[in-house]
């Protein structure tokens, strides 16, 4: 099969991941460059263009060969028409991002948010390999989530399909970012687990400020209040994870985010628990397994995001 080249763009607030992949997932050439949003989107975008340009060239690649680009990034984006709402880490809003990346590229553009293309990242290359029904959360400073049904994401109505960090579990709960209570988030993030910890009177062993790495180390250690509040923040996991999952019947849950890195001292309870609070014949046949492509699921999602719709032009 001829391969095509496509460019990944993974936007975070800080840096940008840019990647040639080639459409067997291979990266050609990759590289971070400051995102610097307050120069504001034109320039962004230009910037982009010859960076682009320098890396086929720097892997000897004819620009003309590279079929498009894809983009991961968070906000509230209209993906139709590649328009970013609002990003608010980046504070930009109303920028027709796709256009502008167009222009500057000389490429066709899509768009789409960081946690749907991480999951597509997971599920072309990663630990959801061909997975039918695939779910993707990530544990971060929220709780964010992506759906990929038959290798495509499913973004529903208005592309909020997968934000499973909003489910509300727990009644009462803490308040919510979004304005309700007891969401997924407010139990399971990493952010969530560190302020758990804090209120419950862990403290860093380092002297510095606790994070959610040390509440696990502390936890496998046997500290009892650092083991309480690791078992909670399982527990609310395994009950969105077991709310959705009996929904959508997946094949594969994907979990990613720096938690995945406590390996066994996570995923085996979450397991356990998820068999528990999940109708037993979804659990059956649900893998639940760590996410393998770390920080690289984004910019090879993005690539694949523009690989697989200008294959079915
Ligand atoms: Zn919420």
């Amino acid at each position: 099969m001829e391969q095509k080249l496509a460019l990944g763009i993974d936007i975070g607030g800080t840096n940008v991941k840019l990647a040639i992949v080639r459409s067997d997932g291979r990266v050609l050439v990759d590289r971070s460059i400051p995102t610097a949003p307050e120069r504001g989107p034109e320039a962004f975008s230009r910037t982009v263009g010859a960076e682009a340009r320098a890396m086929a060239n720097e892997a000897s690649v004819a620009w003309d060969s590279v079929v498009g680009a894809g983009v991961g990034m968070a906000g509230f984006l209209d993906v139709e028409r590649g328009w970013v709402e609002e990003a608010v880490n980046l504070h930009w809003r109303d920028v027709p991002l796709a256009d502008l990346l167009q222009s500057a590229l000389d490429k066709p553009v899509r768009v789409d948010n960081d946690a749907n293309v991480a999951a597509l990242g997971e599920v072309w290359l990663g630990a959801g390999q061909n997975a039918h029904t695939a779910l993707c959360v990530t544990l971060g400073t929220g709780v964010g989530g992506g759906i990929v049904i038959g290798g495509r994401i499913h973004r529903g109505a208005s592309t909020m399909a997968g934000e499973i960090g909003h489910i509300m579990v727990k009644n009462d709960g803490e308040l919510c970012n979004c304005g309700h209570r007891g969401c997924l988030e407010t139990l399971a993030s990493a952010t969530a687990l560190v302020r758990h910890a804090v209120a419950a009177g862990v403290k860093s062993p380092g002297g510095g400020e606790l994070t959610a790495k040390e509440v696990f180390a502390l936890a496998a250690e046997g500290d009892p209040a650092a083991r309480a509040v690791v078992d909670d923040m399982i527990h609310w996991l395994a009950v969105g994870l077991a709310v959705v999952a009996n929904i959508l019947n997946p094949d594969v849950i994907v979990v990613a985010g720096g938690l995945v890195n406590a390996g066994d001292q996570l995923m085996e309870p979450l397991r356990a628990a998820f068999q528990r609070e999940a109708l037993a014949r979804v659990a059956r046949a649900c893998r639940l397994v760590p996410a393998k492509l770390g920080d690289q699921a984004g910019v090879l999602g993005a690539a694949r995001l523009v690989l697989q719709d200008i294959e079915s032009l």
